[in-house]
């Protein structure tokens, strides 16, 4: 596994920066669920932005959802991750043909449409913490950067960027997120607006070899960046046999038994990473004696 994210401070304690490269994440998002161009692209910045959120998280119990729905043939997207940046996601609509937009880039915003993301941030509370904003641009960086400013008040600069070849495989996968901190003087914040003007998308710098560490450069290489850990990303779905017979339980005796007696069988289906599972007559009765002790 390859995919990592990078997190470094810069200027003292004015910001902070992550950087990932999730070629491989992403790519196995695109293996599982056959994703078309564009949504391999929505679903990969969505898994991209997710995945350095969820290496925001202070605690492994944590988890942190994205949901994104909308008004375009995509309808939405789900994805999930923890501090050990461990990603799943996948979209409602894995197959979306869209024109290519005017500038020969993906339609992100085209497949996904008006509607809203909603960002669920699962701290072992009681309630979760829950954030939405309307969808701004439909690209994914551009609302999560107004998410950042809206629900979180933290000023953000938000870069992600998917690249698919002509195989449909991925060929670049990655992004950036920079956060200015209380502390940060004006100075900085307007040395790094106009860095952020000029800056050279993130699929572009991958696609010319660069790696995280040069693309911390490009970004924040004239304020002293400081690197403080390499987090390995990867795509990993947690659904078992026993996970999914809880949920099979948890639709109580009577239906369980409804289902017994008519269809003989079951079959759950996992959305992340698309297994079925199939309960057929006897696992059924199993099921059911075992949940009567
Ligand atoms: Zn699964």
């Amino acid at each position: 596994m390859n995919d990592y994210i990078l997190r470094a401070t810069f200027a003292g304690d004015s910001g902070r920066i992550f950087v990932a490269n999730t070629k491989e994440t992403v790519n196995k998002a695109f293996e599982y669920h056959k994703t078309s161009p564009v949504m391999t692209a929505a679903l990969g910045r969505t898994l991209t932005g997710a995945a350095i959120m969820g290496s925001m998280l202070k605690s492994d119990d944590d988890l942190l959802t994205i949901s994104i729905k909308g008004d375009g043939p995509g309808a939405g997207i789900t994805v999930t991750a923890n501090n050990r940046v461990q990603v799943k996601g996948y979209p409602f609509n894995p197959v979306v043909d869209i024109p290519l937009k005017s500038n020969g880039k993906l339609d992100v915003s085209g497949a996904l449409g008006y509607g809203t993301m909603t960002v669920i941030k699962d701290l072992g509370l009681k309630d979760p913490y829950v954030g939405q904003i309307p969808l701004v641009s439909g690209e994914i960086a551009e609302d999560l950067t107004y998410y950042f400013a809206k629900s979180e008040q933290v000023p953000s600069a938000v870069s992600l960027g998917v690249l698919v070849d002509r195989d449909y495989t991925v060929k670049q996968s990655g992004g950036f997120i920079v956060q200015m901190l209380p502390s940060a003087d004006d100075e900085v914040i307007s040395k790094l607006e106009e860095k952020m003007k000029n800056i050279k998308s993130i699929t572009k710098m991958l696609d010319e070899g660069m790696d995280c560490e040069q693309i911390l450069n490009e970004v924040v290489g004239d304020m002293q960046p400081k690197i403080y850990e390499k987090i390995p990303v990867e795509y990993y779905c947690n659904c078992t046999r026993e996970r999914v017979e809880k949920a099979l339980i948890s639709i109580g005796r009577d239906e369980l038994t409804d289902i017994l007696e008519k269809d003989k069988q079951a079959t759950l289906h996992c959305h992340f990473c698309n297994k079925d599972y199939h309960f057929y007559e006897n696992d059924i009765r199993d099921i059911l004696n075992r949940s009567a002790k």
